[in-house]
């Protein structure tokens, strides 16, 4: 029997995924990429921040060497061997993929790709043309802009500037206050750039837990972070060799004079070029519109990742990729969102998962809460890391966990089990009666479903 030929625009970790899966479901697959395979989470986007993040985190645990009787020379950073080990890490991942690819047999074609009709795509660089069977569009999204006068005539940086400065600036002023934004403020600070972030908001990773996020802003102010929230950029001028930022804030205006000005203000989807609208594909406010199982309007064209507008990370973008490519091959697989996982690589980390308090109540009526501290696990102690909190808002009849946010050591690990948690539709009693490994971080989440159901055992 002639197998499905899948077409899949866009290598990045929608796209790839999607190539893989169906390759492995016996699909005769092309991926079509018009810049480099692993996309912006390889390439600019998850794995080069966390490179560097994790530089400055051994950084931190260095300096803190002598609390674990350990005596180390005066500390430097190398800030070039530090890129180049990003830009090292970044080739042998992309590498990786690039032969996961090739052993699946997926044929890989560089250019542009735009739909020509509904089942034939053309590469734009070299006139070939493409048809397929069913298709698979993951082709990403862009940095949002920001408007701020002036900004036309000096741009401001983008997150792809910031990961490849080629020196350190004096001070760098970051407008915008979401994951990407404290993630590389963060990064900066700690490599010795005076950082201020500017969120128009009334705190930094809004969307998180109100509790969670006032923590990760005292923790970032109290590191020498400036954070001006309930703030916006009116305008940008040169000053010298420094730039002057207009803001406008709670206190009126005020100017503040940075080295670098950058912005995080988000990301939109992008599919312009594709021809998407010419063939009769559903787009809404500037995004493709799916359902749950990935499909179009168009009945053999499946759309996945930040094209659509959703929930946009790398791991919901390679779930969608899957899932697309699953029902593109028969299959009748919708994808579940109850339990997606938010994670922020900054020290402490956070990461959540579920409900956060508020919208609990929202949704609910009247929740109930449950936290627990590090300070007052084994494991945080004799680490030295013990700032930080689990928290569980549960169900109140019934106990069944709604949302976990986690700030503190390793929470973008511990999230795990949240995650199981949400999915299985789990009760705080299940939750604490589990047998948690000792001494582990993770006995901390069984200690907070505790606080909800028979009190806490390592607490007054
Ligand atoms: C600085 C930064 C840090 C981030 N950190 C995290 C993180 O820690 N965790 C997390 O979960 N998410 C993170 N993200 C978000 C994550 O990177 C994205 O959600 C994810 O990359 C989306 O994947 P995608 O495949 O949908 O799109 P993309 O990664 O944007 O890939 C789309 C690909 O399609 C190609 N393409 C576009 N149009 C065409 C065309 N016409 N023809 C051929 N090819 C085309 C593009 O070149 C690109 O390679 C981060 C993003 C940024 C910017």
């Amino acid at each position: 029997m002639k197998s499905e030929r899948v077409i899949v625009v866009g290598g990045g970790v929608g796209g790839y995924p999607a190539a893989l899966r169906a390759s492995r479901m016996g699909a005769d697959v092309t991926l079509i990429e018009k810049e480099k395979i692993g996309g912006v989470c390889l390439n600019k986007g998850c794995i080069p921040t966390k490179v560097l993040l994790h530089s400055t985190s051994i950084y931190e645990e260095v300096k803190k060497a002598s609390l674990f009787g350990l005596t180390t020379e005066k500390l430097k950073i190398d800030f070039g061997a530090l890129l180049a080990r990003k830009n090292a890490v970044v080739n042998r991942l992309t590498a990786g993929v690039a032969s996961l690819l090739k052993n699946k047999k997926v044929k890989v074609l560089n250019g542009t790709a735009a739909f020509t009709d509904t089942n034939s795509m053309k590469i734009l660089e070299t006139g070939e043309v493409v048809n397929g069977d069913k298709f698979i569009l993951a082709t990403g999204s862009v940095p949002a802009q920001l408007s701020l006068r002036g900004s036309d005539n000096i741009p401001l940086l983008t997150s792809d500037d910031l990961l490849n400065m080629k020196s350190l600036p004096n001070s760098l002023l970051i407008v915008g206050g979401g994951y990407i934004g404290v993630e590389l403020g963060q990064f900066y600070s700690r490599m010795g750039v005076k950082v201020t972030i500017v969120e128009m908001l009334n705190r930094i990773v809004p969307t998180e837990d109100e509790e969670i996020s006032s923590a990760l802003e005292a923790a970032l102010r109290k590191e020498g972070i400036g954070i001006l929230t309930r703030t916006t950029g009116e305008k940008i001028e040169k000053a010298g060799k420094n730039k002057k930022v207009t803001l406008s804030g709670p206190d009126g205006r005020q100017e503040i004079m940075a080295s670098e000005v950058a912005q995080s203000v988000g990301r939109r989807p992008h599919y312009a070029g594709t021809n998407v609208e010419k063939i009769g594909l559903k787009t809404e406010r500037g995004r493709i519109v799916v359902n749950d199982k990935m499909e179009t309007n168009i009945p053999h064209i499946y759309a996945v990742g930040d094209v659509t507008g959703g929930i946009m990370l790398a791991h919901v973008a390679m779930a969608e990729g899957e899932c697309a490519a699953r029902n593109a091959l028969g299959n009748q697989s919708p994808l579940s969102y109850r339990a997606v996982p938010r994670c922020i690589y900054t020290a402490p980390e956070v990461a959540s998962v579920g409900l956060t308090e508020r919208n609990a109540i929202e949704e609910r009526g009247s929740v109930q809460v449950g936290r627990f501290p590090f300070h007052a696990i084994g494991k945080a102690s004799l680490m030295e890391e013990t700032e930080g909190m689990i928290k569980i808002v549960a169900d109140k009849k019934h106990g069944e966990v709604l949302g976990v946010h986690i700030i503190g050591p390793h929470a973008t690990e511990l999230i795990a089990e949240a995650v199981l948690a949400l999915e299985l539709e789990v009760t705080v009693e299940e939750l604490a009666h589990m047998i948690h490994p000792h001494p582990t971080l993770s006995e901390g989440m069984g200690e907070a479903a505790m606080m909800l159901s028979g009190g806490a055992l390592h607490l007054p």
